[in-house]
């Protein structure tokens, strides 16, 4: 260590005024994480103090003020400037004590690592010293790959002169720093190999949300500036960050794989230069990284967060040649810190037209207005404020007129892509990765841009309705009866993660069957037996990249099921097997050929009689070893099964014991299972029903539809479809007083107490158990519940 010169290891993050924010970082978690497993490649920094000898040394301050003066005085272009400055840098000479500091840093790293001439990444990391916190991220300029002693040398000046690239000039001009204050550091880093390898960014929470029990991790081939500029769509992973510790589990909750179809490497051998070329086939179809290494970087994220105490944004790589991995940036991430914890805010679209286009959704906003195209950066003057921009890709020349958008659209990038980053902190609403939105939408046209949907963001035609509505968890009641959500989508249930729920009443597996998995199961266990050769076609190309259809099914199901069970771990969520209707399963892509044709198929072969049926039976099997992976491989032991629609206690007999072949077990493994209360049957026979099962749930829906018998689908009987009918409250009564007289726990998941809230005093009345709703009815019902409660323990006081 010199005044010229640190080692990382002698850094701490309090040092940013000397080596800046970049530099710190690396020396904290270098100095402090080494410990604890995380590998940051070595190195070196240049302080700040050197910066200021290297101007002295070349009478550079003369310069610079001449030429900015110049510039304000509007006697010079920004480019002139800004070259000239440049030019005036790179041709300077180093004092000599800072040119023996860095060959003597370099050769000692040469020394260490055992390599005669190692390559190594020169980095510029910017800093101000009245202003440690300001952000000049991505503003100067990175060399890679460069080695010897004379190319280092010249790579130091030339990030010296990035300080005065156009875009660095305008970002002080634009923000009120002065040129002379901002002093920078270079970091010198020992070379991972990730052009032969592969990298990313990884946040040690989801960002969309703020939910801090998920990491979620970008990758794609190459080196990392493809995924930190949105170029390419990288692969994405999300991981259950509390089962980490269990060393047995296996908490990845999500994998998607990018298109990857370009990757950055270097010129050649010994060339400190950059090239994109294309991927590969079978690069594009792998993902990139293994679960035990997203489970590695997923448990490096977690110390890093947990050693600075805030969510924090990193950068990966994996060097190709030795297969390690290695965090090589870190910062704490901003935006979610920001917003306030107090209330929810819910948007709700109404498109005027059909779907045009779909992409990766970035916040939770939907805007409506007219497209503006603009094709490069050179265009930017013509977009028009207030309008829809619609571009390749964005980089930090188009933030200006990110600033006027009403919302943004792209061809290309994942969520830590430049252009997601941006419009979140502005808040807009962006959907990244369309991959032809360029092409498919064009200038003047009306669209509704929507991200309230979930993971999914979506584009409409024309303009649609949006409403939002801002939900207070402040004063939020407690109740002794339990007040759950009904949650079908995973996106939604991350999206809700704030609301103090009792846990998951009822998660539709066939709303992830249709959402995730998007075709027939029995189409996936056997493709060549479906009829349609596009559907064929669409069923083989889902499977890819799995080990057949059958796993592909699981995979997706046990993820899917997964990233709800998370949420309000370890609260309970009811998962309820799959209760489509033939019609439905027979719109499944590839369903045709595999489902009866049913004269009524809401009371045809649903629910429990589909289970045990010959034609479904293996079908069902799988959906048993996606709960059995869900609960036991990835450790959501939260998880209650549910059998919807089982007309009788034979019947029960019938799938339970399905269910034990295929490896769950009431009781085992602390196994719960319950039955859906929605046919009169299961009323009538209720103390049957409780020997079999662990508890009930009330499906006021089809309940009502039975009891009534009226199609609950029919618009023309919707006045009598009525929950409140005496009949049908008899059921509900009834059902809880038999389940409570068996010692079972029953709750209702019904639709009733979500479209009117007040329901919910006639079931706390009779003594339910718990009270399942729509996520944005839970605070209306939930002040019902409390108020109920309190008008029950008044009359008991009387
Ligand atoms: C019900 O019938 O009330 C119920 C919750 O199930 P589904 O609406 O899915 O039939
Ligand atoms: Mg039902």
């Amino acid at each position: 260590m010199t005044d010229n010169l640190i080692w990382f290891e002698d850094l701490r993050r309090t040092d940013v005024p000397r080596v800046g924010g970049k530099n710190a970082s690396l020396g904290e978690m270098i100095s402090q994480l080494g410990r604890a497993g995380v590998r940051v490649p070595p190195g070196f920094a240049t302080t700040a103090r050197a910066y200021r000898a290297y101007l002295a040394a070349n009478d550079l301050g003369a310069v610079i003020r001449e030429r900015t003066e110049a510039l304000e005085a509007g006697r010079t272009s920004l480019q002139e400037a800004g070259h000239a400055i440049r030019q005036a840098i790179v041709a300077g000479h180093w004092p000599e004590e800072i040119a023996r500091d860095i060959g003597a840093a370099y050769r000692d790293l040469a020394r260490r690592t055992g390599r005669e001439m190692p390559a190594v990444a020169v980095r510029s990391s910017a800093t101000a010293e009245d202003l440690p916190e300001a952000s000049f991220a991505g503003q100067q300029e990175t060399f890679l790959n460069v080695s010897g002693e004379d190319a280092l040398l010249e790579a130091c000046r030339k990030c010296y002169a990035s300080l005065f690239t156009d875009r660095a000039i305008s970002y002080r001009r634009i923000h009120g720093f002065g040129h002379e204050d901002v002093a920078l550091s270079v970091g010198v880093q020992l070379m991972v190999r990730s052009d032969i390898g592969a990298s990313g960014v990884m946040f040690s929470i989801d960002t969309e949300t703020g939910c801090d029990r998920f990491v979620l991790i970008n990758g794609a081939w190459g080196l990392g500036e493809t995924v930190v500029q949105g170029a390419v769509d990288p692969d994405e992973f999300r991981v259950f960050k509390p089962f980490l510790d269990d060393p047995a589990l296996v908490p990845v909750v999500a994998r998607e794989r990018g298109a990857k179809e370009i990757k950055m490497i270097l010129g050649g051998e010994g060339e400190a230069v950059t090239r994109t070329v294309a991927t590969s086939m079978a690069e594009r179809e792998r993902f990139v990284l293994e679960d035990a290494e997203i489970l590695e970087l997923a448990r490096h994220a977690a110390t890093i967060e947990a050693h600075y105490g805030v969510a924090m944004d990193m950068e990966w790589a994996r060097d190709g040649e030795t297969g390690e991995l290695f965090i090589v940036q870190a910062r704490p991430e901003t935006v979610e810190a920001r917003r306030g914890a107090a209330a929810l805010h819910s948007v709700t679209v109404r498109p005027a037209g059909p779907l045009l286009l779909e992409g990766l959704s970035v916040g939770h906003a939907a805007a409506a207005g007219r497209v503006c195209l603009i094709r490069s950066a050179a265009d930017i003057d013509r977009f028009v404020d207030g309008a829809v921009l619609v571009t390749a890709t964005t980089d930090p020349d188009w933030v200006p007129i990110m600033k006027r958008a009403a919302a943004i659209v792209t061809d290309h990038g994942g969520r830590t892509s430049h252009a997601a980053i941006v419009s979140r902190e502005l808040g807009l609403p962006a959907v990244v990765g369309t991959g032809t939105a360029t092409h498919l939408l064009h200038d003047g046209q009306d669209v509704t841009v929507s991200c309230a949907e979930g993971d999914r963001g979506r584009i409409y035609e024309g303009l649609g309705g949006i409403e939002s509505e801002d939900i207070s968890l402040a004063d939020v009641p407690e109740t002794r009866t339990g007040v759950m959500v009904n949650i079908a989508n995973p996106s939604a249930a991350v999206r809700w993660w704030r609301l103090p729920v009792d846990g998951v009443g009822l998660a539709r597996m066939e709303f992830l069957v249709s959402n995730e998995i998007r075709a027939h199961p029995l189409a996936l266990m056997d493709p060549d037996a479906v009829e349609d050769p596009e559907a064929r076609a669409a069923v083989r190309e889902m499977i890819r990249g799995h080990a057949n259809g059958a796993e592909y099914f699981v995979d997706r199901l046990s993820m899917g099921l997964a990233r709800i069970a998370a949420v309000w771990h370890p609260k309970p969520v009811i998962v309820r097997t799959s209760d489509f209707k033939s019609n439905e399963y027979a719109d499944l892509p590839g369903g045709r050929g595999f489902e009866p044709v049913e004269e009524n198929p809401m009371i045809g072969l649903r629910g429990a009689a589909r289970y045990y049926s010959e034609f479904y039976r293996e079908a069902f099997a799988l959906e048993c070893r996606a709960l059995k992976r869900l609960r036991e491989e990835m450790g959501f032991a939260n998880v209650v099964v549910m059998v919807p629609f089982c007309r009788s206690p034979e019947e029960a007999d019938k799938v339970l014991a399905i269910m034990a072949e295929n490896g769950l077990r009431r009781g085992e493994a602390g196994l719960e299972v319950y039955v859906m209360t929605e046919i009169p049957s299961n009323v009538i026979r209720a103390a049957e029903f409780a020997e079999r099962f662990d508890g009930f749930s009330i499906g006021s829906n089809d309940l009502t539809q039975l009891t009534l018998g009226v199609d609950r689908d029919s618009e023309a009987l919707a006045p009598v479809f009525r929950e409140r009918d005496p009949a049908v409250l008899w059921m509900i009564e009834t059902a809880i007083a038999r389940a409570r007289a068996a010692g079972r726990k029953i709750g209702l998941c019904g639709q009733a107490p979500s479209n009117d809230p007040d329901f919910a005093r006639l079931l706390v009345k009779a003594g339910i158990d718990t009270i399942s709703v729509t996520p944005d009815s839970f605070m209306a019902v939930k002040r019902n519940v409390a108020a109920a409660e309190r008008d029950e323990s008044g009359a008991e006081e009387t």
